[in-house]
């Protein structure tokens, strides 16, 4: 939600962006114009000025589609009238190609955000169509107007710049979009969404990273919450999830050493990371929940846990590995609960 929220700003944000830098191109092209004598560009500066006036009160209420529209086809006319009036030298047909990249974002940021479809395809086709038309136009006409080379110089710097900047603008906005979507992928693969906490897959995966570089004198618990269906049956499930959640963060606080992960349920694997890792740490951890004050909705509660751990053996899979600490665990369990077995 907060995202989408985020993403109709950016649209807002790059709507009024290219408004006001298309506002800022017709003063730079009006005064080419009356310098350079062309009163045709003139006359359609000002045309292009009324438009993108009326542009920015689209952007302004909000119409992001028409905007864009507009927006493309003002870029476009003018690029055309630049190749009509003094050729292809002043190099106004690279319009046509930095439109490219900002379609393609706007498209992408449409569908994501305002889930409407721009005509993309068409308007790709319209690009490139007016591209080789204009071109093919003014290599085989003379242009309405003879600028002189300072002139065309100035144009071919501004038109330049300005599709370099259009084109850089929308890739380094892409680029960003890939990577933040990339981590976030990564980051739902490998987190428990309830708890924060590392997941299954991770765990496994660390295990067998840990084969490979050796996992001698480390040791993995298994915790599991006492009881927890009575909570759950009691104050309701939000409330279970409330002690999940609290569990975690105490495992992660006091474990920091370790990699602690989510194993399913109201389970948690906590894996030792440094070699020599003395396990006092899950004795405190125990005492620690035990002696916590869970407060939800009002209800007071107190929560134990079991915990069984083993050092590595040589040998050991990691399914071995955790069977060995969950056979603590089960110990743990028929000898009466909130308690730590070695
Ligand atoms: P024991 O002391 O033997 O571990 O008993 P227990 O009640 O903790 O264990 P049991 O396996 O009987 O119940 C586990 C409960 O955990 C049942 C299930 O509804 C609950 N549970 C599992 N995942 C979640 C969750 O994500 N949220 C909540 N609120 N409850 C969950
Ligand atoms: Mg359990
Ligand atoms: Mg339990």
């Amino acid at each position: 939600m907060e995202k989408t929220i985020k993403n109709k700003v950016l649209i807002e944000k790059l709507t009024l962006f290219f408004g006001g830098f298309l506002l800022f191109t017709d003063v730079f092209f009006l005064l080419v114009a009356i310098c350079c004598d062309m009163p045709i560009v003139r006359y359609v500066v000002y045309v292009k000025l009324a438009i993108n006036t009326t542009n920015i009160y689209l952007i302004l209420k909000k119409h992001y589609l028409a905007s864009t529209v507009i927006i493309c086809t003002v870029i476009l006319g003018f690029m055309i009238t630049g190749l009509v009036c003094v050729g292809t030298e002043a190099a106004f047909q690279l319009y046509a190609l930095g439109m490219l990249a900002c379609i393609s974002y706007s498209g992408y940021l449409h569908n994501r955000v305002l889930k409407k479809e721009l005509p993309f395809a068409l308007m790709i086709v319209i690009h490139v169509v007016l591209y080789a038309g204009g071109y093919i136009y003014a290599r085989t006409h003379e242009p309405i107007y003879q600028v002189s080379k300072l002139g065309v110089n100035i144009l071919i710097a501004f038109n330049s710049a300005a599709t370099f900047g259009i084109v850089i603008l929308y890739m380094v906005l892409f680029h960003n979009v890939a990577i933040h979507s990339e981590e976030k992928l990564e980051k739902m693969a490998l987190i428990d969404n309830l708890t924060g906490l590392y997941n299954r897959h991770y765990l496994l995966t660390s295990l067998d990273r840990m084969e490979v570089c050796s996992p001698e004198e480390r040791w993995l618990a298994v915790l599991d919450i006492d009881d927890f269906k009575k909570v759950n049956d009691t104050y309701g499930h939000n409330c279970g999830d409330y002690i999940l959640k609290q569990v975690a963060f105490i495992t992660k606080k006091i474990c920091k050493d370790c990699i602690v992960c989510r194993w399913g349920g109201e389970e948690f694997i906590i894996l030792s990371t440094l070699r020599d890792n003395k396990t006092d740490v899950l004795d405190e951890l125990r005492s620690k929940i035990e002696g916590e004050k869970f407060s939800f909705e009002g209800n007071e509660l107190h929560i134990t846990v079991t915990i069984g751990a083993t050092n590595y053996e040589s040998g050991f899979s990691s399914e071995r590995w955790i069977s060995q600490a969950d056979e603590k665990l089960y110990n743990g369990k028929t000898n009466g609960k909130n308690q730590v077995v070695l």
